[in-house]
């Protein structure tokens, strides 16, 4: 055998050289009873036809008939992994979650890395950006950062959400990625510009996962034990350092080995070389909030480092590999509004309607009890409450304790020191429209300040390259959105784009530009 396999493909050998005992276990159906004869079917004669009492038979198809649950509908692909996070800097002035407790703490995390668009097949070395979901089992109930490896969103208002998925995914007819829905929704919507400027930068093609930044992206609210209150931002720093396939490298093992991330990461952890990433807060008080130069609670916006510093808590590190990818990744739920006390939502729009999403999604993919799941189980706190029944409950149902609130019996009561903080609200209850809040003043930072010459180049050519598939007018529209950021930033992506056009005109291909099987917004990761 070649002794240069990796431990993602030795992992049957391994299992096997992991075992207790070295002898099989007994063969059972789903219900426990021992089996004889897994390879046959119970046939009246040698050529059939099938009984109906093969039940061997029948238990094993109809679980298999049943094997799949719904996939997510965004961040479908995805490697998922545990670990530890640990306090190194005493946070307890802003936050009195017990996560944050002391210096030294440790709190069990599980992480889910993945792609957006893509389906559960998709490769996972496409131009899309990552999702970031970290799971703290706090002893107050679980934390979730259901984060993304970019600061920004590409919209600011929820309301939003499924049309843009709609125009990222699949088209309605064709059922191909279509870039026209794609740049169309884009450049409607110039909210788009500052993350869709990050996703054709080089970071767009993170080198797996473990290369790569973590952002909560939300505005969250912290309250310290005095009862008082600071916006804030998460950010988790890899300690491997930022590195970043370069489309070549990306196409090449999208064709070859589309699982790359996934294997990237088991590999690492089980030859416990464990991923590690810091972990840092930016704090804004409510008075500065006041006097931001933008909404501090739009997605499509960061909060300047040199404003608002990034203020050191603590080391996330990933040292487990899942024992099972369905039980512990595929079911592993993530949810915004799992916050312990101390950590609360600001008023962004977009997390506000995630709040309400998340959860409602999980209900719909795992059920009404997802959180019995173990994975998903708060096991470090004690859940006591008056839910009760709905499919697949697992434990005992809290048993014979009073099912409605309030009772005599001593069945849990509220705690007036879990009250969430107050805040005020006045303004008048409206649609507000918020399209034009400043879309252009930190992409065109980003663009000048933060890129090198080398890194614009690459931005406006993977732009182009992927722009060029969608109809002229749209093309047009989007170059207007760009110039409004820089007239550098739009001028350069139109001379590409002529020079696309002029060669798809000579060829008498125009619009034809999807190649099959590659994913993800448009035809390669140029894209
Ligand atoms: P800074 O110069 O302090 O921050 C720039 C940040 O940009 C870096 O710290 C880094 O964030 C990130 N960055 C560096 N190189 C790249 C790259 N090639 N692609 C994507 N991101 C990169 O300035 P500001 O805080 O005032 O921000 C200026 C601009 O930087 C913003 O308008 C925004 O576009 C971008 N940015 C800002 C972030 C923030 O939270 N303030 C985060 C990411 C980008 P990191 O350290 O998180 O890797």
């Amino acid at each position: 055998m070649a002794d240069n396999r990796d431990k993602t493909t030795d992992q049957m050998k391994i299992w096997k050289e992991n075992r207790s005992s070295q002898r099989p276990d007994t063969l059972t159906t789903g219900a426990g009873h021992p089996v004889g004869d897994k390879l046959n079917l119970l046939t009246a004669g040698p050529r059939g036809p099938l009984l109906v009492q093969d039940v061997v038979f029948t238990d094993e198809m109809a679980h298999f008939d049943r094997e799949r649950i719904p996939e997510r509908v965004v961040h479908a692909k995805g490697a998922g992994a545990f670990g530890y996070f640990e306090v190194t800097h005493d946070i307890t002035r802003y936050c009195k979650a017990k996560v944050f407790e002391h210096v030294g703490k440790t709190t069990p995390i599980a992480v889910r890395f993945s792609t957006v668009a893509g389906e559960s097949g998709s490769a996972d070395t496409v131009r899309d950006p990552r999702g970031f979901a970290v799971k703290f089992y706090t002893e107050e109930g679980n934390w979730d950062l259901t984060g993304n490896n970019t600061p920004v969103f590409f919209i600011r208002d929820a309301l939003l959400f499924p049309s843009f998925i709609h125009s990222q995914k699949r088209n309605p007819q064709t059922h191909m990625k279509d870039p026209d829905m794609v740049w169309d929704f884009w450049s409607l919507r110039p909210e788009c510009l500052h993350q869709v400027s990050f996703l054709f930068s080089d970071r767009g093609l993170p080198d797996g996962y473990r290369h790569m930044n973590g952002y909560g992206s939300h505005t969250f609210k912290l309250v310290n034990a005095d009862g008082e209150r600071f916006y804030c931002k998460f950010h988790y720093k890899t300690d491997q350092g930022i590195k970043n396939l370069t489309v070549e490298e990306a196409d090449r093992l999208a064709a070859t080995n589309p699982d790359y991330a996934i294997g990237d990461l088991f590999n690492a952890i089980a030859n416990s070389n464990y991923p590690s990433w810091t972990f840092y807060i930016q704090v804004m008080t409510f008075e500065q909030a006041e006097k931001f130069q933008f909404n501090p609670f739009d997605l499509t916006k960061v909060w300047s480092h040199k404003e608002y510093p990034l203020i050191p808590v603590g080391k996330m590190v990933l040292n487990r590999n899942p024992v099972n990818y369905f039980a512990e990744v595929e079911q592993l739920a993530f949810d915004p509004s799992n916050m312990p006390p101390g950590i609360e939502p600001s008023p962004d729009k977009m997390l506000q309607g995630r709040l309400f999403s998340y959860p409602d999604t999980h209900r719909h993919r795992l059920g009404a009890n997802y959180l019995q799941i173990p994975v998903n189980c708060p096991f470090r706190a004690r859940v006591a409450n008056y839910q009760r029944d709905g499919p697949m409950c697992m434990f005992d149902n809290q048993g014979g304790a009073p099912n409605y609130f309030p009772n005599s019996f001593s069945a849990p009561e509220t705690q007036p020191q879990y009250v969430e903080s107050k805040f005020k609200v006045s303004p008048d209850v409206a649609r507000y429209n918020s399209a034009d809040e400043d879309n252009f003043t930190q992409v065109c930072t980003f663009f000048t300040q933060v890129l090198n010459e080398e890194e614009r180049r690459r931005l406006c050519e993977n732009m182009a390259g992927a722009l060029k598939g969608a109809q002229i007018f749209i093309q047009k529209r989007m170059v207007e959105n760009l110039k409004a950021v820089h007239p550098d930033y739009g001028n350069r992506v139109q001379t590409l784009l002529n020079k696309y056009n002029a060669e798809a005109q000579k060829s008498a291909n125009v619009h034809v530009y999807s190649r099959p099987g590659v994913s993800a917004f448009a035809a390669s990761s140029k894209m």
